[in-house]
């Protein structure tokens, strides 16, 4: 193995930090030594904070209206051919309610970019789950809204939201998205929701069309400075109702990558960089890599330092219709009734399931399921 590359992955779990040059050094060092060493170095330091515990989150698909025309998303407002659906109050809680018994302590609410009126209904299920489920955590991923809608969100009991920046790079966000987003809206909603007090998580899609290492070095550069408490990395999926269709996953620098490598890589060093922080195996990565042959992506995500899995509790009936992407895993393992397949499949790689809400500082009781 290169030694300069060695060197690298020690300074990086002494230091925590690299410089911008080094981390592009790693990212497309294709040595499939360094990779082991550094998911070795990042699964060591997941195992000295947590344990052989991982996390688990309820994810509602609450709706997938959207008001936002992402070019990468299934469910942007163009696509005519998605059935649209809305939950209402009562369909969520009871969601939370088969979560509850399943052993769910947190419950992700995540949606397309409903309009502002819609903030009433979403500060009362806020306070509905946390009156009925008080010893759970509500974390919210509902895009990009006004800062006294966080705020109202926040006193109705949510505590952590989820908003990827997408990518730092402005030409990048803005060959991803419409003329009327803007990254610095995005960012400035990240500031604004870090600034209420929520457990804030970000992160990026890895493929994105477009996309170069040296945006990828951009947005470790971000999150190194912004200093999230969740970080969320997937693959870019293309959808086939979407403008980027025939756009073929893994190209960086518009080249052919091992996505799922680079993936991974990418979770190994914000492992290292943050030992602390909350770091989902995501379902893009599942679906990539299912897990048909095994290990598949959840649990080379979990032996690439990733800690936290979020299996699907939306109704079975709507599921389809949350399409982000093509194939986009939500039975078996992904699914929250498929927990016994989650645990038989983490049990083989020396990992089980926890009950606990999981927040950022890690003070609450755990209980094993
Ligand atoms: N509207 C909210 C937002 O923008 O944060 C939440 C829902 S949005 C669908 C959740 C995430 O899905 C996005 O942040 C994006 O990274 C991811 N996503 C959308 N389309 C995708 C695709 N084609 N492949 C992989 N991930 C995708």
């Amino acid at each position: 193995m290169a030694h300069g590359m060695e060197r690298l992955i020690t300074k990086l779990r002494n230091e925590r930090r690299l410089e911008a040059e080094e981390y592009r050094a790693l990212l497309v060092c294709d040595d499939g030594e360094v990779s082991r060493k550094l998911q070795k170095a990042a699964r060591e330091t997941a195992l000295a904070r947590f344990g052989n515990r991982i996390y688990i989150r309820g994810l509602i698909e609450i709706t997938n209206i959207c008001r936002n025309d992402c070019l990468y998303c299934g469910i942007r407002k163009s696509n005519r051919k998605t059935e649209r659906y809305a939950l209402d109050k009562a369909e969520i809680l009871e969601c939370c309610r088969t979560g509850y018994g399943l052993g769910f302590r947190t419950f992700v609410l995540q949606g397309g970019e409903m309009p502002e009126h819609s903030d009433r209904m979403i500060e009362d299920v806020c306070k509905a789950i946390h009156a009925e489920f008080p010893d759970c955590a509500i974390t919210l991923s509902l895009g990009e809204r006004r800062a006294e809608s966080y705020e109202r969100f926040f006193k109705a009991g949510a505590t952590r939201y989820l908003l990827r920046h997408e990518t730092h790079n402005p030409e990048h966000y803005s060959l991803l998205h419409p003329a009327e987003m803007s990254l610095e809206h995005r960012l400035q909603c990240l500031d604004t929701l870090k600034g209420i007090g929520y457990q804030t998580g970000t992160g990026i899609m890895v493929g994105s069309p477009f996309q170069t290492f040296g945006n990828i070095v951009e947005d470790i550069m971000y999150i190194s400075d912004f200093r999230p408490e969740m970080i969320g990395i997937g693959p870019f999926i293309p959808h086939k109702d979407t403008p980027f269709a025939g756009y073929g996953t893994g190209l960086v620098d518009s080249l052919p990558v091992d996505i799922i490598g680079l993936t991974l890589k990418l979770i190994s060093i914000f492992r290292l960089m943050f030992p602390d922080a909350l770091i989902p195996a995501t379902t893009a990565l599942a679906t990539l890599a299912p897990d048909t042959a095994l290990p598949g992506g959840r649990e080379l995500g979990i032996l690439s330092g990733a800690n936290v899995v979020m299996p699907n509790l939306s109704p079975a009936g709507v599921r389809h219709r949350y399409s982000l992407y093509d194939n986009k895993a939500s039975t078996g393992a992904e699914a929250a009734e498929g927990l016994a397949k989650l645990e038989a499949s983490l049990k083989r790689i020396g990992y089980r399931i926890t009950i606990d809400r999981g927040d950022f500082s890690g003070r609450l009781t755990r209980q094993s399921l």
